[in-house]
């Protein structure tokens, strides 16, 4: 019988535990976002971390600069929060216009403030299976999501499919740290299925509708959808994974939704960095 993971309720009760905690806080934590520019998609991003984090108690402002802003004015604005003692974490809405250097913008946070996890000193943190500062938001969340469904992870075969600094390079990280043995696929990889007819877990962050079809899996899989793909269809957009879950969900044990599986957690785990940085600085 296929399970499907609900990410909402397990969101749902983090959020719940952080705000009850905070509410017994003098000094809330507090989270600032800057944006760049007037990305509709990031604007919604942004707007929707404040409305959580003000939700839950924390305290949390949205930084908001023209497209065309300088490089040196945005490092100006990060090395006031860096200082400002009344911020404990920063994030840049990804990603930024190409006339702005993204690595510079990244390593200028100060990594105690680094809620996103991208500083290297933080990424190198993970890397080396030392006491991380934080997690990064995504693999966090599907780590904590496999926890929840009692799913064992040491000794297991996992398939990642992507690559990116944000989910699958670090989750990769996370997992091998875990005692799970992890093969990382991405676009240059051939034949797919041959890793991941061999996976018990497969987790799929490619950005690509129907990637992950039930032939490439074997029986009693779990897979973890980490994709947000808007397709057209005959009823409108709809927002999918990379997983084709009609066929895929009667082979796999266990599955993530999308929407309402990976999504949540990964806002979720941001609150929780908010509070774990928060403390670390007190
Ligand atoms: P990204 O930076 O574009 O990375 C995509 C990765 O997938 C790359 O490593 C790429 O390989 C690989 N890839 C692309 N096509 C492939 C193919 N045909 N076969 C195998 N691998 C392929 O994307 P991202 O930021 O990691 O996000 C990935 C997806 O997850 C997106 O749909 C995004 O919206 C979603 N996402 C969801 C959440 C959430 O909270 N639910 C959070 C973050 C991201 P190369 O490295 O070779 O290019």
């Amino acid at each position: 019988m296929t399970q499907i993971i609900n990410g909402k309720i397990l969101r749902d009760k983090i959020l719940a535990e952080l705000k009850a905690e905070a509410s017994l806080l003098e000094v809330k934590p507090s989270l600032s976002v800057i944006i760049v520019g007037n990305d509709p998609a990031s604007k919604i991003y942004v707007n929707t971390k404040k409305k959580k984090a003000l939700e839950i108690g924390f305290k949390s402002e949205i930084i908001e600069f023209d497209e065309d802003v300088q490089e040196r004015t945005l490092l100006g604005k990060i090395d006031e929060l860096n200082n400002d003692k009344n911020v404990n974490a920063i994030l840049v809405q990804l990603p930024l216009p190409a006339h702005i250097n993204t690595k510079k913008i990244i390593e200028s946070i100060n990594p105690l403030k680094d809620v996103d996890c991208f500083h290297p000193y933080n990424a190198g943190k993970i890397f080396t299976n030392s006491d991380a500062v934080v997690y990064p938001c995504t693999p966090k969340g599907i780590i904590r999501l496999l926890r929840e469904y009692n799913v064992e992870i040491a000794g297991k075969n996992v398939v990642i499919i992507g690559r990116s600094n944000i989910v699958g390079r670090p989750l990769a990280a996370m997992l091998t740290n875990l005692d799970a043995t992890v093969t990382l696929c991405h676009s240059k990889s051939q034949n797919i299925s041959y890793y991941t007819q061999n996976a018990d877990i497969v987790i799929s962050a490619a950005g690509i509708a129907g990637l992950v079809k039930a032939d490439m899996l074997k029986d009693g899989v779990i897979v973890v959808d980490v994709g947000m793909n808007r397709i057209e269809t005959p009823d409108g957009k709809k927002l999918v994974g990379d997983a084709d879950f009609e066929s895929v969900k009667e082979k796999a044990a266990l599955i993530t939704p999308v929407p309402g599986g990976v999504g949540p957690m990964t806002i979720c785990s941001l609150m929780e960095n908010t509070f774990e940085l928060y403390k670390l600085q007190q």
